[in-house]
């Protein structure tokens, strides 16, 4: 049964970490090696039962195949999930044991931050191992990517209104921002220099006020936001916000931000292109977080990273060259954009001696 699943999504490795003492019940998925070692972030959360966390690790694994691919990056595919309520069930006991088995996979697997973990508790796993990312700035760490998120999107939005409208001034649009947490303000932010018309939503009212206040935003109720007559919607809150229910009350010609997730289903995603909205891959579009993470492995360097994020534009060009070319949604062309670069770089043969890239560990700091 699992390994009909792993056939199915072409997982090369899944590890089950256990450890009775450190209380740790974690899987690690491997899902594509061939760009790169695997990296991706371990999630903490109190899965309902151990199919639930095995099934999330293995389609969590598997998305950061197509990311990283799209990103350009020399990086495969990989995630890691611990069983477990963040708010209760952390120890330094349960992180030294999670680094120990990231450690036992010899840099195949590099770890990073997800959802329910910090940077303090990468610091623990970092005793045990140097395949990790995201660590503290005093170790190389990049610190909070958001800012890199932000900007990435924003060369994301740029590609993306070329595409639909000939041009890429930003401040010529408007745009319906839903979220104004640790990426979304900053894109708003981003927005308001170049002279953008922009609305605003979040459930935390402080935060709404703050990008009235300071962006100049117009605030709108959180539901409301879905009708609001603009030229983008920006979701940079949660997934599947474009769904049977919103879709329909969409009067914006394109959907560009940094959410995960965006389209609720495939079928909503070709649904968006009969109405003649351009959608912007969500994965190619937020891709800025990853690639600063990355860039933590052979060297942390903030002006580099900025540069990397303007890549993004590319990619994104690159996938509406895609889909063109193709005759396919927007959301098909990111994937096929991966596979195919999977695809040319595997059949590469590499020189004499030398080997695929790898991660030859952080230089640790006494
Ligand atoms: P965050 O938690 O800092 O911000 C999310 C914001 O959305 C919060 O202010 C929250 O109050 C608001 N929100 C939640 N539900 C809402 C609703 N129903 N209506 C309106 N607002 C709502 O998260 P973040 O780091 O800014 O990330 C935002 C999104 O971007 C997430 O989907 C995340 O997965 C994705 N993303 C983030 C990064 C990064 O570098 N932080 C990288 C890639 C992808």
């Amino acid at each position: 049964m699992i390994f009909e699943t792993l056939d199915t999504f072409g997982h090369e490795q899944v590890v089950f970490c256990h450890n009775k003492d450190a209380g740790l019940k974690a899987i690690i998925a491997i899902h594509n090696t061939v760009l790169g070692p695997a990296l991706g972030g371990t999630r903490m959360w109190p899965y309902a039962s151990e199919a639930e966390a095995l099934n999330d690790v293995l389609r969590l694994s598997r998305g950061m195949t197509y990311k990283n691919a799209v990103a350009g990056l020399n990086i495969g595919g990989g995630k890691a999930v611990i069983i477990g309520d963040p708010a209760k069930d952390k120890s330094e006991a349960l992180f030294r044991a999670f680094g120990q088995f990231v450690d036992s996979l010899g840099g195949r697997y590099i770890t990073a931050e997800d959802v329910g973990i910090d940077v303090n508790d990468m610091e623990y796993v970092y005793r045990e191992t140097q395949y990790v990312t995201g660590v503290h700035q005093i170790h190389g760490g990049s610190g909070d990517p958001s800012p890199f998120t932000a900007y990435g999107a924003l060369q994301g939005l740029m590609a993306t209104l070329n595409k639909k409208f000939g041009d890429e001034d930003v401040g010529k649009y408007s745009y319906a921002v839903q979220g104004l947490g640790h990426v979304g303000m900053e894109y708003v932010k981003l927005l308001k220099e170049r002279g953008a018309k922009i609305f605003v939503t979040d459930i935390h009212k402080d935060r709404v006020e703050k990008a009235v206040t300071d962006f100049g935003a117009e605030a709108v109720a959180p539901d409301a936001i879905y009708d609001v007559e603009a030229d983008v919607y920006s979701p940079c809150a949660l997934g599947g916000t474009v769904n049977e229910q919103t879709l329909p009350r969409f009067k914006f010609k394109v959907i560009c931000g940094a959410a995960n997730n965006q389209l609720s289903t495939d079928a909503i995603g070709d649904e968006v292109v009969k109405r003649g909205i351009l959608y912007a891959p969500d994965y190619a579009v937020n891709a800025g977080g990853v690639m600063n993470v990355a860039l933590e492995l052979d060297g942390y360097n903030r002006e580099r990273a900025m540069r990397m994020m303007r890549t993004i534009y590319h990619n994104l060009t690159r996938i509406y060259e895609i889909a063109d070319r193709d005759g396919i949604p927007t959301y098909r062309a990111a994937d096929r954009l991966a596979e195919e670069r999977i695809s040319a770089i595997g059949k590469l043969k590499l020189p004499m001696g030398r080997s695929q890239p790898r991660f030859q560990g952080r230089i640790r700091s006494a």
